[in-house]
């Protein structure tokens, strides 16, 4: 097995726009953030990305007809003995690494009894008491700020089957098991409650995803359920040592709902405390179509899960020697790149940021700036020009049509002083256009920075022929008008002309 194989995982460029819409100001009146203060923790359910299940040889497939991909062992029928996957042990070792978790050496499965359809053999092997890792932390950036965010836990378990709930009148509804899913490997990642806006929340879950992509445990396409997160909230008068009581809201199937579901519910909460009353511990599920949240079950009503020692299963031991194993193949981490992306090459927070959004896009850039010299610019090109033609034609960035190192290319070529910027951003479209590098474009359309003196003399002669009314100007001490003439300069030579060039020679015939 190997960690850091090819991307068997297509990861869809995720665009800083969006990153930053979400990121912008709370839609939690500030005059009840002034008086409370919200405390969120987050239970993540990661598939991971095994071409098997956990505890079979069953392919997993998402979206393969309904009830295709199973056995005995998946469908829970009586006498059938799970096998644990090594593979799906290796990922979760992974990802608890990549988490900075304390791995057991000794964990254990436990079943968690409950009668549902989809789940055949009327309980689930998970972990409980003696979980896989523990005590880790995320780091993630709140404003400028590093915080870490605690993980109290992770461990292993299977998924269930899926209900499908088909039909408007009672007279054909009907419910549908698809037994595919069951048996799915799942690592269930528990944080402290150490989150406090619906902001920090929403960041340390892009940051959970990023890190799974990263290490390549899991796509976490949250559209096909492979990253899967429930709310712990509750809110306390700012100053308050102790939590309030919190209540857990369910399906939040995307980003954007779990910051909405969160703003909805502190307020909730808010209210319930102004109007005198107390907030009960339950379980609420979040309602896309209203925006809010409604009580499903309450403490009371809590499940007792009966958990036990899975008997068909031995302890899992993982030796100090399989950990340095795992740990020697896991690939650099997004934020220790972002740091490196900084502190090595220069390139600006916000540029190191985008760039380490997917594995892909850092390798791209890294490629690049070898080739182009200044990381910096090659930073700036890749997140602004190249990202903004790869957005527009809907690709990711492990599909783009100009090549890394003609990327690269580009960004020498100026540094050289062969293309001017604004040539450059023309060249660019054609690159990703034709798949061409820059100097084939540049060859063919006869473009080329002009620097040669007597080129530029030519043109320049012609501008002060032009404007003699700026020459008097420029030569009664008004300066400014330089940049004018540069400018006309510059339009003559269809932006060929190197501006620096055209400075120095215009002063020199003017001075
Ligand atoms: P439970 O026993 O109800 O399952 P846990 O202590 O296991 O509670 O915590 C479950 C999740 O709830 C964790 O993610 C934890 O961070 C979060 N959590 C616990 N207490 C609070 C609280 N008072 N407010 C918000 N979140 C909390
Ligand atoms: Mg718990």
């Amino acid at each position: 097995m190997i960690l850091t194989a090819d991307p068997v995982f297509r990861i869809a460029f995720q665009p800083p726009l969006s990153y930053n819409w979400y990121m912008s100001a709370s839609a939690v009146a500030e005059s009840i953030l002034t008086k409370y203060e919200p405390v969120i923790g987050l239970e993540v359910h990661v598939q991971l990305g095994t071409k098997t299940k956990i505890f079979c040889s069953s392919p997993v497939e998402f979206g393969a007809p309904p009830n295709t991909n199973v056995c005995p062992v998946c469908l829970g029928l009586p006498g059938a003995l799970p096998v644990l996957s090594r593979q799906a042990v290796e990922f979760a070792i992974g990802a608890a690494i990549a988490l900075h978790c304390k791995v057991n050496p000794f964990s254990r499965f436990a079943r968690k009894n409950y009668f549902y359809p989809d789940l055949p053999k009327g309980y689930q092997i998970s972990q409980y008491d003696q979980p896989l890792a523990e005590h880790g932390y995320l780091e993630v950036l709140v404003g400028q700020a590093k915080k870490r965010i605690g993980i109290a836990r992770v461990h292993m378990e299977e998924d269930a089957g899926k209900s499908l709930h088909d039909g408007f009148a009672d007279s054909d509804k009907y419910t549908y098991v698809d037994l595919n899913r069951s048996g799915t490997p799942l690592i269930e990642i528990v944080s402290e409650p150490d989150m406090r806006s619906p902001e920090e929340a929403y960041t340390y879950l892009t940051e959970l995803k990023q890190v799974m992509q990263y290490i390549g445990v899991s796509d976490c396409d949250m559209e096909k359920g492979q990253l899967r997160c429930d709310a712990n909230v509750s809110v306390r008068l700012r100053g308050a040592e102790k939590f309030g009581t919190k209540a857990e809201v369910k399906n939040l199937n995307s980003f954007r709902f779990l910051k909405m579901a969160l703003e909805h519910e502190i307020e909730r909460q808010v209210e319930v405390l102004e109007s005198g009353g107390k907030v009960v511990q339950e379980t609420r599920l979040y309602n896309v179509e209203t925006g809010r949240t409604v009580g499903m079950r309450s403490k009371e009503h809590a499940h007792d899960y009966r958990y036990f020692p899975e008997p068909d299963l031995v302890p899992l031991r993982v030796s100090e020697h399989w950990l340095h194993e795992v740990k020697s193949r896991l690939p650099e981490l997004p934020a220790h790149r972002r740091d490196r992306f900084v502190s090595l090459y220069g390139v600006r927070e916000y540029d190191a940021q985008v760039l380490t959004l997917t594995r892909e896009t850092g390798d791209y850039f890294e490629t690049a700036a070898k080739v182009g010299g200044d990381a910096r610019t090659t930073a700036h090109w890749v997140v602004g020009d190249l990202m903004g033609l790869l957005r527009a034609a809907n690709k990711d960035i492990s599909s783009s049509p100009v090549k890394a190192e003609h990327l690269g290319e580009l960004v020498a070529l100026i540094s050289k002083g062969e293309l001017s910027g604004k040539l450059a951003k023309e060249i660019l479209p054609k690159m990703f256009e034709t798949g061409e590098a820059p100097s084939a474009i540049m060859e063919r359309e006869g473009l080329k920075q002009i620097s040669n003196a007597d080129e530029l003399g030519a043109i320049i002669d012609v501008i002060i022929a032009a404007n003699p009314k700026q020459i008097e100007q420029f030569r009664s001490g008004k300066t400014a008008v330089l940049g004018f003439l540069v400018g006309q300069v510059m339009k003559a030579s269809r932006g060929q002309a190197n501006p620096a060039a055209v400075n120095e020679a215009l002063k020199n015939k003017l001075g």
